[in-house]
Order: C-alpha cells, then structure tokens, then sequence
C-alpha cells in the first residue's frame, strides 16, 4: 500500500484540513477506503485566492530572473522524479489505472516541468522593427492568479501542464483536482510547496484546492481575482466555464471530450493496425479523451479484421493495476462503471451486435473492483447514441466505409474533433486524410504518442486553445507593447 499523505489540503501556503464536505476516496480495484480527504469550502478559496494573489505581487516572486523562476521548475521537476515510485502506487490506488501507466504519467509531469524550465530560460520579449520615428517591443507579464481544473483520468499529467507554464509565467496557481481522485495533485503540491519554500518563495503560490465542481470549482472560475482558467474535463462543464470566464472577460482554455475515428485504409500493416487500434481504446480502460473510440475499416478488409481483433481482445488480461500482467483496470469509479454498462446496453438496444465483453468479468478476484470487459460492437450506423456520445470505457464502436468521401463524410459527422488514427502504407492517402479529418491531432501508424514540444488541443466541441509546444508560459501571460520615440 503506497503512503497515504493526511487528509489536509493546500489552502494558502499551509496544509490544513477543508471547511468543505469530507470525500472519501477508493481504491477502484476493489472498493476498500484510502482515506477521507476534507475538502475546501468557498470561503477557503476566497483566503486561497487572496493570498496567491499577495503571493503573485511579492517582489521576491514577480521580480525574480527567468533563470531562477527555471531552476524552480527544474528542482520541482527533480522532486517529481525522486518521489515517481511513491507518486505512481498513490495514482494507481486512486484512480486504478496500471503501475506502468502511472508511473509514466508521473514522468511526464516531471518533463514537463523540465521542459517548460528550458522554454524559459530560452524565451525572449521581441524587438520588431520600427515603422516610425521609434522602436517598438512586445514584453510579456504575467496575469496574476490562475486557475486550474482538471479531470480524473490522468490527474498529475494534467496538473503539471497547468501548473508548470503558469509558474513559469510568474503567476499564482489554484489547483482543483476532481472529486474521484484528489490524494496525487496533494501529493504533487506537497513536493511544490517544498521547492517553494526551499528557494525562499511564497508557499501561496500554489494552492490545492479538491472538492465539489459545482461548489470549489464555481467558486474559483467566478472569483473575481482569478483572471485566467486552465480548464480539462467534459464539454458540458468546458461551456459552463467559458460562460463564466466571459462574464468576467478572462481567457480560459478548454481540453474537452472525444469521440476519435481511428481509420484502418484497406493497404493497412494489418498487424500495426490491429496493435494500434487496441492501444487506442482500450490502454487507459478507455478513460482517455483522445481514446480512438470508433474504428472505420474499409469494407474490403471489414470482416477480417474485426473478426481478429475480436479473438484478440478476448485475450486482454483484465485485472488490478498493481498486477504486471494487467493490461484492462478497473474503471476509476463504479458508478462510471455503471454508466459505461448503460451505454452497452442502449447499443444491444438500438440493435447493435455486442461482439465481445459487454458485461462485468465474473468472479470473485473481480468481485468488488470496479472492472469492466473490453468491448467492441458494430452493426450501428454511425448516428447511433454509442457512435457519437463520448463513453469514456472500454468500449469501440465498429463501421465499415466504401471510398474516401464516405470515409471523411462518416469520421467527421461528428460534434468533436479531438484525435485520430491513420492506419495506411500510403503516404499520399495519409496525407490527403490527416488534412480532410477534423480533429486537432491527427496519428499516422501509431497512436496515443505524445510530445511536450507539439501544441495539444481540439477542435469544434474539444475544446478551444492548446496545451504543451514551444509557446506553453505565452498562454499564462499578458502582452504589453511599448513604443520608445527616437
Ligand atoms: P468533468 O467536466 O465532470 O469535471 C472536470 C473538472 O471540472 C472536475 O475537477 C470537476 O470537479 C470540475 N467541475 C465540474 N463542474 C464545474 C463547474 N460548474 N465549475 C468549475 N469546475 C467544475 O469531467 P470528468 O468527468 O472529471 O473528466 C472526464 C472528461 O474530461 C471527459 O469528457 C474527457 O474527454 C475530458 N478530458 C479531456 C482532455 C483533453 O485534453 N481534451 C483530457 C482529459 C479528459
């Protein structure tokens, strides 16, 4: 069992316990109790917001060079890696999710944090060329204090790509993590707290804040002195933020759902393809915004291919996260579980062939987990509830298509535009596709890969702004223009 960090939460620099309702957090894998996190209150999050914004304005902080502000984020990137076995087992009770994913999830959190400490050593104001009796230049400030809402389904991934950029950016952060999974992001602001304090900063710069989204996370978007918002979660919730955010005229940035075609052409590596669509959807169990969750093959290869990849996924081996063997965990919560059964049966409903899966694993070693069974259905059309609804489970949706317009037409009938998955030997096919598809991140044999450097982000209803890439500490900041007369 992974050490437990106390029940207290990070409210203004101090761990102490929430004035908000307890939230007692499970271990998916089989129900036992972790522990009881006491959550803030809004009265928490008006001190919080406060004191970052007291934090935000101390000369030590918004004076201090950029390459101190980087070896900041590099000791805070350092702590994360020496703490990943313990932050990755503490995930991995959490949310369920494998040890190999969590670890990794903590490493990245740890290259992000280093990356971003680079993107600023390096970053420059810019001189543009006069156009008149003057010299002008852009300088970048930072905003003040930021918000920062994140989901379940990756948590200390997530926080570190708001949480490294906007420190970068010189400001103060308020983190809310989701109900289901609090202990890794207070688990990750006690590392920040101690690099804070061990380079002389004010601990109020970084605030974690769980508790309910209507209630903390209301009460930190509509805060009048929180004049940014980084926000991941589901779209419904991403136009309640945006509503906000433009009542007060603050930029929020908006990571949403999918629903992400993953295409196999007919001269797919069938072998690639196969392994490719797998790890598409059912690596995460499924609970992944990118998770290509409906597969289009060409009629031609239709039938082969399913029936393969049905005898494979049959084979997964579904089980606790801190088994080795695990390659499907449970699901993060058994009512999500729940929810993902409901969408199942809508599809046997509407007349959808359940191929393989489609229920609970039987059995006592998965009696009291929250696991569900990979699962692939077809015989849908594509305007199908289960064909357009992101389920966020282990669940694929199958379709054949007949010709490239047919392919696109079916693939972008759809209202998000997240990701999605080439399988093709044709350079010239891939190509012409990964334009025609509307989606901000478009695979091409492979999927699921990530890389600090490139932006990340959705189009149409996944979202609005990007993550990561060179330009990530710009979004945290303010342009000012000065103009200098000759
Ligand atoms: P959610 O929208 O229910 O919750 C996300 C966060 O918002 C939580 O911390 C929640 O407490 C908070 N919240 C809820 N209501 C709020 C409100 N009124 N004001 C402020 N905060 C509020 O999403 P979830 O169920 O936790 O996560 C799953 C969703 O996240 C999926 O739709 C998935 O696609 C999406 N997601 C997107 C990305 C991406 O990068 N595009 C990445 C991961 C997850």
């Amino acid at each position: 069992m992974p050490r437990i960090p106390p029940d207290e939460i990070l409210i203004a620099g101090a761990f102490r316990r929430g004035a908000g309702a307890p939230i007692e957090t499970a271990d998916p894998a089989d129900g036992t109790l972790i522990t009881t996190v006491h959550a803030a209150s809004p009265a928490d999050v008006d001190e919080a917001v406060g004191a970052a914004a007291a934090a935000a304005a101390t000369p030590a902080w918004r004076d201090l060079l950029p390459h101190r502000r980087a070896r900041l984020l590099h000791r805070i990137g350092d702590l994360i890696e020496e703490h990943a076995a313990e932050l990755s087992a503490l995930q991995t009770a959490d949310t369920g999710k494998t040890l190999t994913e969590t670890l990794a999830l903590a490493m990245s959190a740890a290259g992000t944090f280093r990356y971003t400490a680079a993107a600023l050593e390096t970053a420059e104001d810019s001189l543009t060329p006069a156009r008149g009796p003057y010299v002008t230049m852009s300088v970048y400030e930072p905003i003040g204090v930021v918000g920062a809402i994140n989901p379940w389904n990756s948590p200390i991934a997530s926080d570190a790509q708001k949480v490294a950029p906007a420190l970068a950016g010189g400001n103060a952060v308020l983190l809310k993590p989701a109900e289901w999974t609090p202990l890794v992001s207070l688990a990750f602001g006690r590392l920040v707290h101690r690099a804070l304090t061990e380079a002389g900063m004010p601990t109020a710069l970084l605030s974690v804040l769980p508790g309910k989204g209507s209630v903390v996370g209301n009460a930190i978007v509509t805060h009048p002195l929180v004049r940014r918002i980084g926000f991941t979660g589901g779209t419904a919730t991403g136009r309640t933020i945006a509503r906000a955010a433009a009542d007060k005229l603050v930029p929020a940035s908006l990571e949403l759902g999918g629903k992400s075609p993953t295409i196999v052409r007919e001269d797919a590596d069938v072998e690639q393809a196969l392994a490719g669509v797998m790890f598409g959807i059912f690596s995460s169990s499924g609970q992944s915004c990118i998770a290509g969750s409906r597969l289009f093959v060409h009629r031609s290869l239709y039938d082969s291919f399913l029936g393969e990849l049905v005898e494979r996924v049959r084979k997964l081996r579904v089980g606790p996260g801190t088994d080795p063997a695990t390659q499907v965990a449970p699901l993060v919560h058994h009512r999500h579980r729940d929810a993902v059964a409901a969408y199942v049966d809508l599809a046997r409903a509407e007349g959808g062939r359940v191929l393989c899966g489609g229920a609970a694993p039987q059995g006592a070693a998965h009696a009291d987990g929250a696991y569900y069974l990979p699962t692939v259905i077809d015989g849908l059309p594509n305007s199908a509830r289960v064909c357009q609804e992101e389920i966020f489970g282990p669940v694929l949706v199958a379709l054949p298509y007949e010709d490239e317009d047919d392919l696109v037409e079916q693939a972008n009938a759809s209202v998000y535009g997240l990701a999605c998955g080439i399988w093709t030997r044709d350079a010239r096919a891939a190509w012409r596709l990964a334009r025609r598809i509307e989606a901000g991140t478009v695979w091409i044999n492979t999927y699921k890969q990530f890389s600090i450097s490139t932006p990340f982000g959705g189009m149409k209803d996944s979202g609005l702004g990007t993550e990561k890439g060179r330009d990530l500490i710009r979004a945290y900041q303010r342009q000012k223009s000065l103009y200098w007369g000759t």
